[in-house]
């Protein structure tokens, strides 16, 4: 039988707390259990405001919104990354500038940053990606010099840090706002499900008013205005009760659930470290692990098929992940033909191991065994 890249993680409230919400009376967005997720990210990590969105793809369009994104201004985004980080933004008519990855890291590389910045910038959007940091000091010092927003893709990095101690700062509060998924391959799930963070006080206000089809009822339901009514753009950007009841019961669970993903990790990272001359995921010094993914990366594309066609011999699925954006149909004649050499090499090379908490690394360390990765 094969070892699956993901399993979707069930903790065991999920149906109860779904029938409950059934029994409250109440299905839609912003109930019982809504509120309740959303206070547990405000009081756990202290974030100013959070919104449950129905994906991580829809808190970016709020995001957005927020920043009065329009044809004209340009949104630095990665080219290693998944399409909504920039399709949210060619939503509203940015033109996407692509910067590349680092030299170690599928993060964004800083020290191109502000040779990328021009006068119609309106904001960068970082993504940490595998959970791991970005160099969030250095690019909000950049971005502030320069007048920019900084919005954080942090859909893989759920309960991850930017530095350590008391000074430790969680992904997705850093940024004037934050993306979080709960897509059933992230690490806390709802099926499809996403997440605002609202960090910067300025946008606070209108965040519940996008959220909300562009109304004020939220004001309304909290007893501020007596009638509500259209006052902004917006959608239906609301998750709904039954998939933030699922969610609330892998909340209770989040440590557990993070314990045995990088457990998973550190297990996979001491099995490679000495076998094979592939990279390890380098996790930088001010960054730390959530377990969201492992991989690989191979020295080249045909490196990389032989790998993965040898671990499905002995039954193990592993999958590459994204392609360039800055080559993708949509965007390859918009781009300014600058080589971006490292998001190059990991859509290439990069390849990504099975881990969710139900896996059970001896099982797959014997699979693993069966493969000669000093042969590659
Ligand atoms: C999963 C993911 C998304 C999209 O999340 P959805 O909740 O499926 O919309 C966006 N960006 C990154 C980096 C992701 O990994």
């Amino acid at each position: 039988m094969m070892i699956p890249f993901n399993k979707p993680y069930e903790c065991g409230n999920e149906l109860h707390y779904i029938q409950d919400a059934i029994k409250r009376g109440k299905i839609s967005g912003n109930g019982y259990y809504t509120k309740r997720c959303q206070s547990f990210f405000e009081e756990k990590y202290g974030f100013r405001k959070c919104l449950l969105t129905t994906s991580c793809t829809d808190a970016l369009e709020m995001a957005a919104i927020l920043l009065n994104i329009e044809p004209g201004d340009e949104v630095i985004v990665p080219s290693y990354t998944f399409v909504s980080t920039a399709n949210a933004f060619v939503l509203r008519g940015a033109k996407i500038v692509f910067v590349d990855s680092g030299k170690n890291h599928p993060n964004l590389d800083p020290d191109h940053l502000e040779s990328l910045i021009s006068p119609n910038t309106k904001a960068i959007v970082v993504v940490h990606y595998a959970g791991m940091a970005c160099d969030m000091e250095r690019i909000m010092g950049i971005a502030k010099k320069f007048g920019v927003f900084v919005v954080e893709d942090a859909a893989q990095a759920i309960d991850s840090y930017y530095g350590s101690g008391e000074e430790r700062r969680p992904l997705g509060g850093i940024g004037h706002l934050g993306a979080v998924s709960f897509h059933e391959t992230k690490n806390i799930i709802s099926g499809e499900g996403g997440m605002l963070v609202v960090n910067d006080e300025q946008f606070v206000d209108r965040s519940e008013i996008i959220w909300e089809k562009g109304t004020n009822r939220v004001s309304f339901f909290r007893g501020e205005i007596d009638k509500y009514g259209w006052v902004d753009i917006g959608s239906s950007f609301l998750m709904s009760e039954l998939n933030a009841a699922y969610l609330y019961a892998q909340l209770e669970n989040i440590d557990s659930i993070q314990a045995s993903r990088i457990e998973l990790f550190k297990a996979y990272e001491d099995y490679f470290d000495d076998i094979t001359d592939m990279d390890l995921p380098k996790c930088p010094d001010y960054a730390t692990l959530n377990g969201h993914m492992f991989y690989l990366v191979a020295s080249n594309l045909e490196h990389r098929t032989s790998v993965l066609s040898a671990l499905k011999e002995v039954g193990i699925h592993a999958v590459f992940h994204y392609g360039s954006l800055h080559k993708s149909i949509v965007q390859k004649h918009n781009h300014d033909g600058r080589e971006l050499f490292n998001s190059d090499r990991y859509a290439d090379c990069l390849l990504r191991l099975p881990i969710y908490p139900e896996l059970d690394f001896t099982i797959i360390e014997r699979r693993l065994n069966q493969v000669r990765f000093d042969k590659f």
